[in-house]
């Protein structure tokens, strides 16, 4: 058995949405003719809200209120939309072997589906504790974050265990953003990484400091610099107790473990043209893989970032995901109009009542800025490297102040006094900003606007008011 398409997108996550979504606004299909394959059960979906909205202990966000593209103040794309547009939903269905060459997929249910052209979104997944060693991670109270089934198990253990400890395994962005949501939902928090602090990949250590203080002063305790061993289970399976390399044991109700994810490439291994990097699937400007008729886009592609001189990296961020797809279509559609992609790296988080952005690359020289308070935090950061303006973070910024970083990091600012960067702080790149794009450095012409970006997650900031709320602080923005 077996159908055939003309386009096929492989994977039903953000990118497989937005791929639809500009689908089906340049109308370059007929009905029939574009299928998604998913192996979730739903329609694709903004996944950030399952760290936030979807974690709350009231009025938690459920689909279908942040299917794509509500992301981005796009329309939402329920399954109705997708019969409307004539595009083919075909969920709950795994592929298991992919033939480039002879333009097949075949699922786990054995049937063969064609097409002429793929768009591979498959995105990446959660890397298990069984990857390092420690087995047992399958109980019933531990819990991974990166689908709705994962989140659904979550919001069931942290219902069964109110007033009671949850151990987070991790520092990164999951890790941060759930044990967030542990703590409004009433449940004590340790967190255990091995680095130094928290977000080691990206926060400096005065940066970390700021936001483990402001953990602490919620309850979270933090034991760094080690990693877990083992786990003690009662009679019936389920975790009672994590045990660390230094013998320390953390009693445990239940464990969420954000330790990183890998890219989703097996299928194509042998077939297609990997990042040696970075591991994800090796495209140019285009989107295009190695073989022309598939183009990656989303977590699983690897590509030449023109800010970066060339460099290819594969991103792990939502607007990542959303501008690769549509720049996918647009060179699908319309190869000889569509120019290489020129992306500014843009990534975000919002936890308790904080929300920050970061921008670039963070390489090369620190210079802090701001208020580092609690009470009214906005601070950040800029790297530099070889004199030009590499990146930048800030917390608390107004829309305005993160266009304006945002505009600093893709001009590649010039910066001949680190000392008079600092003493400026913020008000560096809100000048910059306000300047025409002339004289300085690279002018990124696809430079994405801050709409796209402060609405990024409506579903996020909605649920990050919620949560302000639930700590009786009014959100002082969006
Ligand atoms: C909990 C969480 C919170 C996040 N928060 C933020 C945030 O605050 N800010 C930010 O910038 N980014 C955030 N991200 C990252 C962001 O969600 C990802 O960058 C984005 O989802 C990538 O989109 P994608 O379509 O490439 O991959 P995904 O959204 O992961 O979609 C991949 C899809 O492919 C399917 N698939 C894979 N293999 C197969 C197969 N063989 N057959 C069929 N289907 C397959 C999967 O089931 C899935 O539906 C978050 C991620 C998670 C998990």
């Amino acid at each position: 058995m077996g159908r055939a398409f003309v386009y096929v997108i492989l994977g039903g996550g953000v990118a497989a949405g937005y791929v639809a979504l500009e689908f089906a606004r340049r109308g370059g299909y007929s009905r029939g003719e574009l299928c998604i394959i998913s192996e979730e059960a739903v329609a694709p979906y903004e996944r950030p809200a399952l760290s936030k909205g979807y974690l709350l202990p009231e009025g938690a966000a459920r689909l279908p209120g942040f299917h794509t593209c509500v992301g981005a103040n796009d329309e939402l794309l329920t399954p109705k939309w997708y019969k409307e547009q004539g595009i083919e939903l075909i969920l709950g269905t795994k592929v298991i072997s992919a033939d480039v060459r002879r333009k097949a997929l075949v699922t786990a249910v054995g049937e063969t589906i064609s097409y002429k052209t793929l768009i591979i979104a498959t995105g990446a997944r959660a890397l298990k504790l069984e990857e390092f060693g420690i087995q047992g991670s399958d109980a019933e109270n531990i819990c991974y974050l990166r689908n709705i089934h994962d989140a659904d198990k979550l919001v069931n253990a942290m219902k069964s265990c109110s007033g009671g400890n949850a151990v987070v395994i991790g520092g990164g962005y999951i890790g941060m953003e759930c044990a967030a949501a542990l703590v409004t939902n009433k449940i004590r928090v340790t967190m255990v990484f091995p680095e130094k602090h928290c977000m080691a990949r990206l926060f400096t250590p005065r940066i970390a400091e700021y936001y483990e203080n402001y953990y602490t002063s919620k309850g979270v305790t933090f034991v760094k610099g080690t990693v877990l061993t083992s786990f003690e289970k009662d009679a019936t399976g389920k975790v009672t107790a994590v045990i660390l390399k230094d013998g320390k044991r953390l009693p445990a109700d239940m464990v969420v473990v954000g330790i990183g994810i890998r890219a989703n490439t097996s299928l194509f291994e042998g077939q297609l043209v990997v990042s040696m990097v970075n591991d994800g699937i090796k495209v140019n400007g285009q989107m295009q893989t190695s073989e022309s008729s598939v183009y990656a886009v989303g977590d699983v592609a690897a590509f030449p970032i023109k800010l970066f001189d060339g460099d290819v990296r594969r991103l792990e961020h939502v607007d990542s995901a959303r501008r690769t797809a549509r720049h996918a279509v647009s060179a699908i559609l319309e190869p000889a109009k569509t120019r290489d992609i020129n992306y500014l790296p843009f990534f975000y988080s919002r936890v308790f009542t904080l929300s920050w952005q970061f921008y670039g690359d963070n390489v090369g020289e620190v210079v802090h800025f701001g208020e580092f308070t609690n009470s009214s935090p906005r601070f950040g950061a800029y790297w530099v490297n070889k004199g030009r303006i590499t990146g930048a973070f800030l917390e608390g910024g107004s829309r305005e102040e993160y266009e304006a970083i945002s505009v600093a990091v893709g001009r590649k600012t010039k910066v001949t006094d680190m000392a008079e960067l600092g003493k400026q702080g913020l008000a560096f790149a809100v000048q910059e900003s306000q300047k025409q794009m002339s004289d300085s450095g690279l002018a990124i012409g696809e430079r994405p606007t801050y709409v796209w970006h402060a609405t990024a997650a409506v579903v996020a900031a909605v649920s990050i008011a919620a949560v302000g709320y639930w700590y009786g602080r009014k959100r002082r923005r969006w």
